[in-house]
């Protein structure tokens, strides 16, 4: 048996607890290893969706969390790229088969034995997430902040930045398209400035008219309400590519009508009660319905250099652990602008 690291953290107990606190065991740093200080960890939808079983694949106890950012504490043998006091930061996933095509393309996300963040399992050993104050993470999954990103705003980015940054590289986000992002929350506000940074025109999609004002100061150069039906029809067949952040059952027929002949629809919200759709809102107009999961370990430094290059950090609330039950019901209710930000500081 090798030696463990007593680390302190925050768990769901089970679906219908509020978190508290509880203590993990970190393994010490192997050759291939880096130990970070856990400085910030941002809290993203997923987090509320698992702790509360929301999509029936949670075992407890859970520590939730994967925007991880901290400072390197040790190194093992083998780590040439990261030393002692290091900004870096950990994404969904810490390890994955490495051997596979999507693992060999950079799509480690994709790997069917991809060991996510917490709520997983990395080599027989259960995952816990960033709500602590240490993790051990093979150098292969560890991320560079570049200099220029303060560390809590840049937590977010390792989720949600990634998220939304690989469908629209992907579907070609642009000058000369129109780009719409449904939802304005955590995905959704890194949507629109890194959709802004890439030079397309980006509309937001919001269900009622309260964050108007604050998406434009994101930089969307356009903005309209969903529960409003004229506006909805008025946007009919507008926009190139649609990235749907939505975390809760709504109405994909009436976005998928304002999506142009042979443009795309990305989901990447997971409602838990699941998504339909009528086939003649597809067929009649040659349109793409999509998925689109996270992004690789390469994707997601090319990802954090972007923002970095760019000036596009999180717009963040910062809060105590003690804090993370309200911010979840606060998250549920869309009261949120536009991500909380644990500094993990407050586990001490
Ligand atoms: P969030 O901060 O809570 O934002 C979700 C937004 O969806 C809200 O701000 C709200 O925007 C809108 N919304 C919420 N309930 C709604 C409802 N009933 N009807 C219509 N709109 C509603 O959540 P997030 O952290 O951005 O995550 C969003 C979703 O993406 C979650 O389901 C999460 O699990 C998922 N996710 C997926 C991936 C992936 O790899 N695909 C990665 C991370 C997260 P408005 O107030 O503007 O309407
Ligand atoms: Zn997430
Ligand atoms: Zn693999």
């Amino acid at each position: 048996m090798t030696a463990t690291l007593s680390t302190k953290a925050f768990a769901a107990k089970s679906a219908t607890e509020a978190l508290g606190p509880f203590t993990i065991e970190r393994r010490q740093p192997q050759a291939d290893d880096v130990l970070l200080d856990i400085k910030f960890c941002g809290i993203c939808h997923s987090d509320l969706h698992q702790a509360r079983n929301e999509w029936k694949n949670s075992t407890y106890p859970m520590v939730p969390g994967h925007e991880i950012v901290g400072v390197v504490k040790s190194v093992g043998s083998n780590v040439k790229d990261f030393k002692v006091g290091d900004s870096v930061g950990i994404g969904c996933f810490v390890n994955s088969c490495r051997k596979c095509e999507p693992c060999k393309n950079g799509e480690e996300q994709y790997c069917k034995d991809t060991a996510f963040t917490y709520n997983s399992s990395d080599n027989g050993h259960t995952t816990y997430g960033g709500y602590s104050t240490q993790i051990t993470v093979d150098q292969k999954y560890l991320l560079k902040i570049p200099a220029g990103l303060s560390l809590d705003a840049a937590a977010p980015l390792l989720c949600a930045g990634i998220t939304t940054y690989k469908p629209l590289k992907f579907w070609g986000a642009g000058p000369g398209k129109k780009v719409a992002i449904v939802g304005l929350g955590g995905l959704g506000h890194m949507a629109v400035k890194i959709a802004v940074a890439m030079g397309a025109e980006v509309s937001v999609l919001s269900r009622g008219n309260a964050k108007k004002e604050a998406a434009k100061k994101l930089g969307a150069h356009n903005f309209y309400a969903t529960n409003d039906t004229k506006t909805m029809e008025e946007l009919a067949e507008k926009f190139d590519l649609i990235i749907d952040t939505v975390s809760a059952e709504h109405d994909i027929d009436a976005l998928l009508g304002t999506v142009k002949i042979g443009g795309t629809l990305v989901l990447v919200g997971v409602p838990p009660e699941g998504v339909k759709f009528n086939a003649h809102n597809l067929i009649s107009k040659r349109r793409i319905f999509a998925g689109s999961m996270i992004g690789g370990i390469a994707e997601t430094q090319e990802m954090l250099d972007f923002c970095a290059k760019h000036n596009v950090p999180a717009d963040i609330e910062l809060i105590k652990i003690q804090d993370v039950n309200e911010a979840y019901e606060r998250m549920e209710k869309g009261d949120v602008r536009y991500r909380f930000v644990i500094d993990c500081a407050s586990l001490n």
